[in-house]
């Protein structure tokens, strides 16, 4: 039987091999509670410490302004809401900022957050991006005003792939005076993540984008934005997130983090790139109901993400597509995986004013570090089939 072949890289990385060990080791099993003050619990807010410091290494910011949470959506409600409520009460509601602007694109956990903000009295501003999957920063002036509390943009777009100018768009909020949240869990390992740099004053990461265990996450807070904890208890975390640290999770998440940097800096950009070219040059040419989403500069990380290509194909539901592949040994995704179970188009395609029709057809492909010129090539191979069976 022929191996399946794993292309889903967006949705989640499979576990790495080290990952896995260290969480199988005694050394794991033994920590204790990290807010205990014997040795089982002083251990183990040890290792807790050393994981944010790694992972602070990793996304240059300081060990104390990373905070451990259960993963990207967790993070996403609890700083969009956080900043929300801690603006108001810091202004005592009487010189209130009270509008937000969010990307129209944003991760569902983002959006939903942000709009749920309707029912403090915010107003909020959804900034539609080009065709080419962008913001462009005239856009974003456009929509700013001297009452903007936050600006709400993703470093990285998890369906489309591509990836925003953010120190830039980062600059125009703080213009007015507003603070600036980036989900960076797609772009975490795959796209040099320097925060110091970005001068975002909040950001969050997801482990298992990253071959990283599941149900763990972290987010940065720059320590001057007025903030109010949504999850209240025993104050772990600097109070900012209470509950027991998930300490396996933190240790595996920022080996994780370490191992798929330094793959990166070994040149995986360059390989998961080419790879990717290969394979939209290969379906393109091969047939003509297929095309790139948004155009693909020639592995060029700043605007798009190595391994990762968002295509349209014609008169097929992305639905159909994804469970033939599935039969044929091939796991893909139709955009974003939380919305692969809805008939409904997706709503970063329509935001950027793809049509019905048109967003129908979506297919994602993501590569990742075991993804070989084999597995494109026989995914390829594949998908040209299943269109000249569907004519
Ligand atoms: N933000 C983006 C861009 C994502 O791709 C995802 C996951 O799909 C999330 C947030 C949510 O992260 P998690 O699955 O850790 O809750």
């Amino acid at each position: 039987m022929t191996e399946r072949v794993f292309l889903d890289y967006a949705a989640t990385a499979p576990l790495l091999p080290q990952v896995r060990e260290l969480l199988e080791s005694n050394s794991v099993y033994k920590l204790g509670n990290p807010s205990t003050l014997y040795s089982e619990g002083r251990q183990a807010r040890q290792a807790l410490e050393q994981a944010r410091s790694s992972l602070a290494g990793v996304v240059s910011c300081a060990a104390h302004d990373l905070y451990f949470c259960s993963g990207g959506t967790e993070a996403a409600g609890t700083l969009v809401e956080g900043i929300a409520r801690g603006a108001l009460e810091k202004s005592g509601k009487k010189t209130a900022r009270m509008h937000i602007v969010c990307a129209a694109f944003e991760h569902p956990a983002v959006l939903q957050s942000v709009l749920s903000l309707k029912r403090l009295g915010y107003e909020i501003s959804l900034l539609r991006s080009g065709k080419d999957g962008r913001i462009a920063p005239e856009r974003l002036e456009a929509a700013l005003r001297a009452d903007t509390l936050m600006v709400v943009i993703m470093l990285a777009q998890n369906e489309l792939g591509t990836v925003q100018d953010i120190a830039c768009l980062t600059r125009l909020a703080h213009g007015v005076g507003a603070f600036f949240v980036c989900d960076c869990v797609q772009g975490l390992t795959k796209l040099p993540i320097v925060l110091t740099n970005l001068a975002v004053d909040a950001a969050f990461f997801s482990s298992h984008k990253i071959g990283g265990p599941f149900g763990i996450g972290a987010f940065y807070l720059r320590p001057s934005v007025p903030f109010l904890p949504r999850q209240l208890g025993g104050g772990q975390e600097q109070k900012l997130r209470s509950g027991t640290q998930n300490v396996p999770g933190a240790l595996g998440f920022a080996l994780a983090a370490e191992l798929e940097t330094a793959r990166m800096q070994r040149g995986e950009q360059n390989r998961q790139g080419f790879l990717r070219d290969n394979l939209l040059k290969q379906l393109t040419q091969e047939s003509s109901r297929i095309r790139a989403t948004v155009s693909i500069a020639r592995t060029n990380t700043s605007t798009h993400l190595p391994g990762h290509l968002h295509v349209l194909v014609q008169d097929i539901e992305s639905q159909t597509m994804i469970l033939k592949l599935d039969e044929m040994g091939f796991a893909v995704s139709g955009g974003a995986a939380c919305s692969s179970n809805t008939l409904e188009p997706s709503h970063v395609l329509t935001s950027m004013g793809v049509s019905r029709d048109d967003a129908y057809g979506a297919l994602r492909v993501s590569l990742g570090g075991s993804t070989s010129p084999d597995d494109c090539d026989r995914f390829a191979t594949a998908l040209l089939s299943l269109l000249e069976v569907s004519h």
